[in-house]
């Protein structure tokens, strides 16, 4: 068996497993894609000592880090359930169990989609999902946000002091955000609320250029030209797969402590998968470390 198993190939997880690694603990990475989502990220800038790195890029550093150590690296697996016998199991979707001391869940999140036309097509070019991330790229133009929740309203708020101005759409008739945020918003210039609308489809040639979207109450057909999009209609953690078996909250994010110890005796987590309130590549790699030597302070008393 594993003194530790991760399972979960992204920042993360590597980083808990060469933390696992280094303190000489038997560690293996499962990970169903290895890299993780910065594999579709373009260009970082925040991944602070380096100015600017591509996803890919990264993706390819995180294993060349791992490779320099002693770690068992099983890809393109999924973990399927996790039961703690005498040892920890871990069941893959493949029907194997693994086995382990310990187990650091690490299984990252997924932004929920429009599914709109032009969506797919002009991701990364235009068609943005983090505000924190890719925010400053449309300095001084105009951009929309998808979705009057607190995070597009958050998003709204930030951006509107870095570009030019603007446009929320929300398809319900009122915005869902908390009153505080929703009267911060309406007091800044360059903010217009578009609420009751359905966003038809992204458009553009190279870029987006702008947004096609449809009036509830009357159905007319209206056009906004936008350089930028920030859909912001949900993060949604990748741990349908964990059940009643360990203690998530009410949107699936699993609950951990400031030590990352789960509900679960021997069981950690970290990054996008869990309650941490930002979810970003250099917060997950903190915690990826937090849930590591957690996991070392563990075996060392059990
Ligand atoms: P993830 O990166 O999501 O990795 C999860 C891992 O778990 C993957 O290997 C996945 O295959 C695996 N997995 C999932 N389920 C299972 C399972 N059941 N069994 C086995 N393996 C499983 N952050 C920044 O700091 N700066 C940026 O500029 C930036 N830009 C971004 C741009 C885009 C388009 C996106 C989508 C995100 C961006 N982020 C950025 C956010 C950043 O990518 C995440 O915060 C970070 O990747 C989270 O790391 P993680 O290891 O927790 O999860």
């Amino acid at each position: 068996p594993f003194d530790v198993l991760v399972i979960g190939g992204g920042p993360a997880g590597v980083s808990a497993a060469i933390y696992s690694a280094r303190k000489g603990l038997r560690t293996g990475i499962l990970a169903e894609r290895f890299g993780g989502q910065v594999l579709d990220t373009l260009g970082i800038e925040n991944f602070i000592s380096v100015p600017y790195t591509e996803g890919p890029k990264l993706a390819e550093n995180l294993k060349e880090h791992a490779k320099r150590y002693d770690i068992d690296i099983i890809n393109l697996q999924r973990a399927k359930s996790i039961r703690r016998k005498e040892l920890l199991e871990v069941e893959l979707e493949k029907g194997a169990v693994v086995k382990s001391k310990t187990v650091i869940i690490a299984t990252g999140a997924r932004w929920r989609n429009v599914n709109v036309p032009g969506e797919k097509e002009f991701k990364n070019k235009g068609v943005a999902y983090c505000p924190h991330c890719d925010g400053p790229l449309f300095a001084g133009k105009d951009v929309a946000v998808i979705g009057g929740g607190n995070s597009g309203i958050e998003a709204a708020i930030d951006l509107a002091g870095v570009v030019k101005h603007v446009t929320v759409l929300e398809f319900l008739p009122q915005l869902k955000a908390d009153k505080v945020l929703q009267e911060r918003l309406y007091r800044l210039p360059n903010v217009t609320v578009l609420t009751n609308v359905q966003t038809k489809e992204f458009t553009g040639k190279e870029k987006l250029e702008g947004i096609t979207y449809i009036r509830r109450d009357t159905n007319e057909e209206k056009h906004i030209d936008v350089q930028g999009v920030f859909v912001q209609i949900g993060l949604v953690p990748n741990t349908e797969w964990l059940g009643d078996s360990i203690e998530r909250n009410a949107i699936g994010e699993i609950v951990v402590n400031h030590k990352n110890e789960t509900s679960m005796p021997g069981v950690f987590a970290a990054g996008d998968c869990t309650n941490s309130p930002y979810k970003q590549i250099i917060i997950s790699m903190g915690s990826g470390a937090t849930a590591a030597l957690s996991a070392f302070d563990y075996l060392i008393r059990n």
